[in-house]
C-alpha cells in the first residue's frame, strides 16, 4: 500500500484519523425529493445502464472533517474542481450489485455485504477514505426503496446499483487523495441477452498488466477498451482475458472474460464433469457470482435436478489446456459470470497460435467451437436468479431492502 508520508504509520493504515472524524452515518441522512418523476422506459429499450432513476445518493468526505451527512437528492451533474485528482490520477472505486422484487412485491438484494466488504478494500488499494460499510448498505436500501417503481417486474431484469467513491483532492500533486466523494446511482436494465442465456464469443487477447485486478478499481478497465474494439471489429463480443506466464499456449493463462469471471466445464472419465474457475491469485476479480456459483456447484446436495455429479476446482487453466480439451472432445461448456449477466455461455472462443500466419494478411485466429453442453450454465443461471428473485431460499443470500 502507497506510504502517504506518515512515519509512525507507513502502512498509512491510520492515515484518516478514524476516531476523530466523523463516520458515514446513515442516520443523518437527509430526503429531498425529485419535483417530477421521469417516466420509465419499456423494458426493451432499457439496454444496459444508459437510463439512471429520479434520484441518488451523495456524501462528501473532508479531511478536517470525516464525512459529510448524506443526502439523498433528484439525480443530476456533479460540480467538481478541475484539479480534482480523480481526473488525474484515477483514484476511482465502484460496485456493482443489483435490486430484485421478490414474489410479495418487495425490493431484495443479493449478498449485499460482500459488494460493501469489496468496496471496502477497493478504497484501501488506493487510499481512499474508509467508511462503515453497514452505513453504506443502509442508505443503499434507502435510496432503493424511494426508487421501487423504477425496479424491472419482468423476470431476467434488475435495477442495477452502482456504488462508486472518487477522489476530489483539488490539487495537482501526485499523492493520495484526502477528499472524497461517495455517491450511488441506479439504472433499470433489461436482460443483458434479450432472450435469456445465450452463446456469446469471446478472443483471447493478453491482458493489459493487471497487477490490480483483484480490485474493483475504475483504472483497470480503459486499458482494455483498445482490445476490446478490436475483438468487436473481428466479429467477437468479449476478449479473454490471458497472462503470458510461460511460452507458447501453455504459458497463456485464462484470467477472466470481458468484466465477468470465467469457468468450464471439462468431461471425467467416470462420468462426472470438472467445473474449471482461475485462482485468486492477485490478478482475478473476487466476484461474487463467482463465489456463488462455486458454493452452489460444492452443496453437498445437488443444487439442480439432472445433471452430472459436479467437481468444482480453482485451478490455473491455459489456452493450451482449453484447446487440448476441445480437441478430445472433452470441453463441454465454457461461461462467464458477473452480476450483469448473472450467467451467460460462451459458444466460440478465438485465439492466436504464436507466430502462426503473422505478417501482411494479419494474423491467424483459431476458434474453439464449444457444443451444446451438459446444462451447467444454464443450471447456475435458473438457481441464481431464483435466489436473487427471493423465489428459493439459499443460505441468507437474498435480503430484503424494508
Ligand atoms: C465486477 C467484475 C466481475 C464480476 O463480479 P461480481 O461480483 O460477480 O459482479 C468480474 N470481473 C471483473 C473484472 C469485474 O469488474
Amino acid at each position: 500500500m502507497a506510504a502517504n508520508g506518515n512515519a509512525a504509520d507507513p502502512e498509512g493504515t491510520n492515515f484518516f484519523n478514524a476516531g476523530a472524524l466523523a463516520g458515514l452515518d446513515a442516520s443523518k441522512v437527509t430526503i429531498t425529493k425529485a419535483k417530477t418523476l421521469k417516466p420509465i422506459p419499456a423494458v426493451e429499450d432499457l439496454g444496459m445502464g444508459n437510463t439512471m432513476t429520479d434520484h441518488m445518493m451523495v456524501a462528501t468526505f473532508h479531511p478536517a472533517r470525516g464525512w459529510s451527512a448524506p443526502e439523498i437528492k433528484p439525480y443530476g451533474p456533479l460540480e467538481l474542481d478541475p484539479a480534482s485528482s480523480c481526473f488525474q490520477y484515477c483514484p476511482n472505486v465502484f460496485e456493482g450489485m443489483k435490486a430484485y422484487l421478490d414474489p410479495e412485491g418487495h425490493p431484495r438484494l443479493f449478498r449485499p455485504d460482500l459488494n460493501m466488504a469489496r468496496m471496502r478494500q477497493s478504497a484501501e488499494r488506493v487510499a481512499l477514505p474508509p467508511f462503515d460499510p453497514a452505513e453504506l448498505l443502509t442508505l443503499i436500501k434507502r435510496l432503493v426503496t424511494l426508487e421501487q417503481r423504477w425496479i424491472p417486474t419482468t423476470p431476467g431484469c434488475a435495477l442495477y446499483i452502482r456504488p462508486t467513491l472518487i477522489g476530489t483532492r483539488p490539487a495537482l500533486g501526485v499523492s493520495a487523495s484526502d477528499h472524497a466523494l461517495l455517491y450511488v446511482i441506479l439504472s433499470p436494465m433489461g436482460p443483458y441477452f434479450p432472450t435469456g442465456p445465450r452463446a456469446i464469443s469471446l478472443l483471447g487477447v493478453r491482458a493489459p498488466a493487471r497487477g490490480t485486478g483483484a480490485w474493483k478499481l475504475g483504472l483497470n478497465y480503459a486499458p482494455g477498451f483498445q482490445a476490446q474494439r478490436a475483438a468487436a471489429g473481428r466479429g467477437y463480443q468479449q476478449v479473454l482475458w490471458l497472462e503470458k506466464a510461460g511460452a507458447g499456449l501453455g504459458g497463456m493463462k485464462v484470467t477472466e472474460a470481458g468484466a465477468m469471471n470465467f469457468f468450464v466445464v471439462v468431461r471425467r472419465d467416470d462420468g462426472g464433469v470438472d467445473v474449471v474457475t482461475p485462482p485468486l491469485d492477485g490478478t482475478v476479480l473476487p466476484g461474487v457470482t463467482r463465489a456463488s456459483c462455486l458454493a452452489l456447484l460444492r452443496a453437498p446436495a445437488p443444487f439442480a435436478p439432472g445433471l452430472p455429479k459436479l467437481h468444482a476446482h480453482e485451478r490455473a487453466l491455459s489456452v493450451a489446456d482449453l484447446v487440448r480439451y476441445a480437441e478430445a472432445g472433452r470441453l463441454l461448456e465454457a461461461f462467464g459470470v458477473g452480476t450483469a449477466v448473472v450467467v451467460v455461455p460462451v459458444g466460440r472462443i478465438g485465439y492466436e497460435e504464436e507466430g502462426a500466419g503473422e505478417g501482411e494478411g494479419g494474423r491467424k485466429v483459431s476458434d474453439i467451437v464449444l457444443p451444446e453442453g451438459v446444462g451447467v450454465a444454464r443450471a447456475l443461471w435458473e438457481a441464481l436468479v431464483e435466489i436473487q428473485e427471493g423465489r428459493r431460499e439459499w443460505e441468507g443470500w437474498s435480503v430484503r431492502c424494508a
